[in-house]
C-alpha cells in the first residue's frame, strides 16, 4: 500500500453516484426508444419508521430522476404478514414493475425472511433474496446487494489494490457484512470476517489493507483499528447531537459544528473521522461515501431488471 498516511484520499461516493445515476437515466431513455420499456420500481413501505420514510422518499425520487416509473405502497403499521405478502404477491405479477423492495426494518410481528424470500427473484433489486444471495456465493451474475457493491465499485474506481490483500470486514449482516466479503473474496482479498463475538477486534482490524466497517457502531473503530495507508470504508450512520461530542470527533471542524447548532445534528459512521484521517491511505467519510452509492447501485439494479424483463 502507497497511501500517504497523513492526507488520506477520499473515496468520493457522491461523485461517482453521480455518473452511474448518469448512466442509468441513459440506460433509461435507450429502454424506451429501443423496446418501448420503462423501468419501474416500487418500494413497499409499512408503518411510520421516520428514518425510512427519508430514505423511501429519496430513492422515489432518484428512480423518477433516472426517467423510472416510480411508485410506493404504504401500509399502516398494523399491516400483518398476510397482507404484506398479498401485496408482494400483486407486485410480482404486474408487468410494469420490474423492481420490488420492501423497506427494512419490518414492523417486530413480521417474518423477515419469509417477506424476502416472496419477492420474484428476478425483481429483487435489493438482491437479499436467498437465491441471489446462493449465486453471489456461487460466483454467478446476479442482482448485488446495493451497500456493498457500491463499495466495490468505490474501491475500484479509485484504484484500490484488491488482490492478494487481507481485506477485514467488520460486521456479518445479510445486508452488508457477508455480501461484502463474498465480493472481496470475489477480487482475490483475503477475506477475515469480525463481529461482535471476535476476540481482539482492534488488533484484527489493524491487519488490514482495506479495512470496511459496519457495525452500526459509532465512531467504536478509532486510530488503534487502522494499519498505517489503509483504504478505510465506514458504512455506518449516525447522527451527532451534541457539541462536545462532535468536538471529540471533529475537532474545531466550523462546519460540523455549526450544522449541530443551526440545524441540531451533524452525522458520522463507524469510523471515529479525526482518528482515521491521521492513518488511512483511502478513507470514504461519512457522509459521502458510501451512502450516495446505495442508491446508485439500486437503480442500476432495476434498469437491469427491466432488461431482463420480456427478453
Ligand atoms: P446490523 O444488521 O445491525 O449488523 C451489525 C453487525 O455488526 C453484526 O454482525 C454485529 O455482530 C456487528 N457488531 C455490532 N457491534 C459490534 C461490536 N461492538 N464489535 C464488533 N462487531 C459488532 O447492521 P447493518 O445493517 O449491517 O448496518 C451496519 C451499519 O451500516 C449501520 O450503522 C447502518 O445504519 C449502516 N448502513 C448504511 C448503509 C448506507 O447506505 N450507507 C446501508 C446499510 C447499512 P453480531 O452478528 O455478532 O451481532
Amino acid at each position: 500500500m502507497t497511501g500517504d498516511a497523513r492526507a488520506p484520499r477520499i473515496l468520493d461516493g457522491a461523485a461517482l453516484a453521480q455518473r452511474i445515476r448518469a448512466e442509468v437515466a441513459r440506460g433509461c431513455q435507450r429502454l424506451e426508444q429501443g423496446r418501448g420499456i420503462v423501468p419501474g420500481l416500487t418500494v413497499v413501505l409499512v408503518g411510520e419508521d421516520p428514518a425510512s420514510q427519508i430514505y423511501v422518499r429519496n430513492k422515489e425520487k432518484a428512480a423518477r430522476e433516472a426517467g423510472m416509473r416510480s411508485g410506493v405502497e404504504r401500509l399502516p403499521a398494523m399491516t400483518g404478514e398476510a397482507g404484506l405478502l398479498q401485496v408482494v404477491e400483486r407486485l410480482n405479477r404486474d408487468p410494469a414493475v420490474h423492481g420490488i423492495l420492501v423497506q427494512l426494518p419490518l414492523p417486530g410481528a413480521i417474518d423477515v425472511h419469509r417477506v424476502i424470500e416472496s419477492v420474484d427473484p428476478g425483481k429483487d433489486v435489493d438482491g437479499f433474496h436467498p437465491l441471489n444471495g446462493g449465486r453471489l456465493l456461487a460466483g454467478l451474475p446476479g442482482p448485488l446487494p446495493c451497500t456493498p457493491a457500491g463499495i466495490l465499485r468505490l474501491l475500484k474506481h479509485h484504484e484500490v489494490p484488491l488482490a492478494g490483500r487481507h481485506a477485514v470486514v467488520l460486521g456479518r449482516s445479510n445486508i452488508v457484512g457477508k455480501p461484502m466479503a463474498l465480493l472481496l473474496l470475489r477480487e482475490h482479498c483475503t477475506v477475515t470476517i469480525c463481529h461482535s463475538k471476535t476476540v481482539g477486534l482492534a488488533e484484527v482490524a489493524a491487519s488490514a489493507h482495506i479495512l470496511v466497517a459496519a457495525i452500526g457502531r459509532p465512531a467504536l473503530v478509532t486510530g488503534e483499528f487502522i494499519k498505517r495507508g489503509a483504504a478505510v470504508v465506514d458504512v455506518g450512520i449516525h447522527r451527532v447531537t451534541d457539541e462536545a461530542t462532535c468536538r471529540r470527533l471533529y475537532g474545531d471542524d466550523a462546519q460540523r459544528l455549526a450544522a449541530v447548532r443551526d440545524r441540531g445534528a451533524t452525522l458520522v459512521g463507524d469510523v471515529h473521522p479525526l482518528e482515521a484521517r491521521a492513518r488511512a491511505g483511502w478513507l470514504a467519510p461519512v457522509p459521502g461515501g458510501v451512502g450516495p452509492l446505495t442508491i446508485a447501485l439500486l437503480l442500476e439494479n432495476t434498469l437491469a431488471a427491466a432488461e431482463r424483463s420480456g427478453a
